[in-house]
């Protein structure tokens, strides 16, 4: 857990390519088309790495429910072989779908109110949502293409 939270906590140094600006920006927000502080102009943040972001029971509704774009989480935990199948799909699509949808995912055995909230029989799955509701919900290990045909007709609703 602990290293879990410094993960969270992680920073990054972003120069504003219009005024110079070194803007520190949480890792976590590179997902939200930041701005320079200074002067406004958006933030460059393409090459920095992007992956999931990992959410949590306390964070998921502003993470996830309030997020501005539509959002795939997926529903994990570390010790299924299934997740870890799916897992480089997921990290690959956060890459892919960057600035179109948010791409999150959440440790059910750390995070079990939210897997109950919605109902998770088990892991892995990945839950749909746009505008704060859910619109799919997709059990198992399922290839890249089709998780992103289904998430692809979800951003098009919006
Ligand atoms: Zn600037």
């Amino acid at each position: 857990m602990k290293f879990k939270k410094a993960m969270d906590q992680e920073s990054l140094i972003i120069e504003c390519l219009r005024c110079g600006t070194r803007n520190r920006l949480p890792r976590v927000r590179i997902h939200d088309k930041p701005h320079c502080g200074k002067c406004h102009a958006p933030l460059d943040v393409h090459g920095f790495a992007v992956r999931p972001l990992e959410t949590t029971d306390a964070k998921f509704a502003v993470d996830v429910l309030a997020a501005a774009q539509p959002s795939l989480v997926f529903f994990y935990s570390p010790t299924c072989p299934y997740c870890r199948m799916l897992s480089p799909v997921i990290d690959e699509l956060a890459v892919k779908f960057e600035g179109a949808a948010l791409i999150s995912r959440i440790n059910v055995t750390v995070n079990p109110v939210t897997a109950q909230q919605f109902g998770i029989q088990g892991v892995p799955t990945l839950l749909l949502f746009r505008e704060g509701k859910l619109m799919k919900r997709m059990v198992g290990v399922l290839s890249g293409d089709e998780i992103e045909r289904t998430l692809k007709g979800i951003i098009k609703l919006s």
